[in-house]
């Protein structure tokens, strides 16, 4: 009778885990895995959906989902910077999602119009300078940094990595490529050194006095922030009196050939709630995408600030015409 009874539960378990084939999403990402895993750690206690993280770089895990297609384990593809995301939307891989609750958590400048990918936190790429060299009065612009005043004063990174190519193609988008293209040229003229590999490398050049003035994302400063040897470091928020900082995006979007569509939307769902966005953004010391959760007390130090609320996708249309203009321009 008992072993009757083991054997019926025993069947009971099987058809209802084969009832449930949806308990399991895979995230291809870029992101780096231990800012994702707790918070993935708590949806999975509140939903029992586990979810599997396959990390790496953007542009070859966008390839691999292209070739792999209907074979493809990823449910989603999550990555940095607005022109990444596009170009995966332009590759294909992603299913259009229309969510009433993406569409309302997110405000349309961070997401695709076609729903293809949306941002889950900000990455606001502005002025950061050195204090015992810099009067915070004499900052205002992106532009400005192009005038003679700055010369042999500038650092910055290299124009191959894609946050400076987003830059790039939001000033396309507002002063035209001829105009653009004159301001990167006087960069180039004022810079001291070489181009960085890294936002911190160009952040410790400034501290040590290398240069006065560089422009970065605001994460590799704060990571900076608790460590006294770089309290000359100084954040300026860039445009105010005009269209506001450059802010980019994290973010994700539902891959089309995933069997499981619905639960990888309602992740994404998730993480774009109340509950989740303040340690997403959090882990990496980013902005939430909801000016209404809260920061970390670096942040908050650093005050609000005005936003350029360009529509995030032009970052990506207008990548190509950033490249050639920083060719155009010898900023390498
Ligand atoms: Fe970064």
């Amino acid at each position: 009778m008992r072993f009757l009874l083991f054997l019926c539960l025993s069947v009971l378990l099987v058809s209802c885990s084969q009832e449930k084939p949806t308990d399991l999403l895979t995230i291809y990402t870029s992101r780096q895995p231990q800012l994702l895993e707790p918070l993935l750690e708590q949806y999975k206690e509140k939903t029992g959906i586990e979810v599997i993280l396959l990390s790496g770089k953007a542009p070859q895990l966008m390839e691999r989902i292209a070739v792999e297609a209907n074979a493809t384990e990823a449910d989603i593809f999550m990555t940095v910077d607005a022109g990444v995301l596009w170009q995966a939307g332009e590759k294909g891989i992603f299913e259009e999602i229309n969510s009433e609750i993406l569409n309302k958590n997110i405000p349309e400048h961070l997401r695709d119009a076609n729903g293809k990918w949306f941002g889950l936190s900000k990455r606001a790429r502005t002025i950061v300078y050195n204090s015992d060299l810099v009067f915070a009065k004499d900052l205002t612009s992106y532009e400005d940094l192009a005038y003679p005043k700055w010369a042999n004063r500038l650092c910055l990174r290299t124009s191959t990595k894609v946050y400076n190519r987003s830059l790039i193609a939001s000033m396309i988008d507002v002063d035209g490529f001829a105009a653009t293209k004159n301001v990167v040229q006087g960069w180039v003229n004022n810079l001291a050194t070489e181009v960085f590999s890294s936002d911190t490398q160009v952040l410790k050049a400034v501290s040590a006095g290398q240069c006065a003035v560089t422009i970065v994302n605001t994460y590799y400063l704060a990571r900076l922030a608790d460590d006294p040897k770089y309290s000359n470091l100084k954040l300026h928020w860039a445009n105010q009196g005009g269209r506001g900082t450059h802010v980019n995006i994290s973010g994700a979007g539902v891959i089309k050939y995933s069997k499981n569509k619905t639960e990888a939307t309602k992740l994404l769902e998730w993480l774009s709630s109340n509950e989740a966005q303040e340690t997403y953004a959090g882990a990496n010391k980013e902005y939430p995408v909801m000016d209404a959760i809260a920061v970390g007390s670096i942040l908050k130090n650093w005050g609000p600030f005005k936003e350029d609320l360009i529509l995030v996708e032009k970052l990506g249309s207008l990548q190509k015409e950033a490249v050639l203009l920083a060719q155009e321009a010898g900023y390498k």
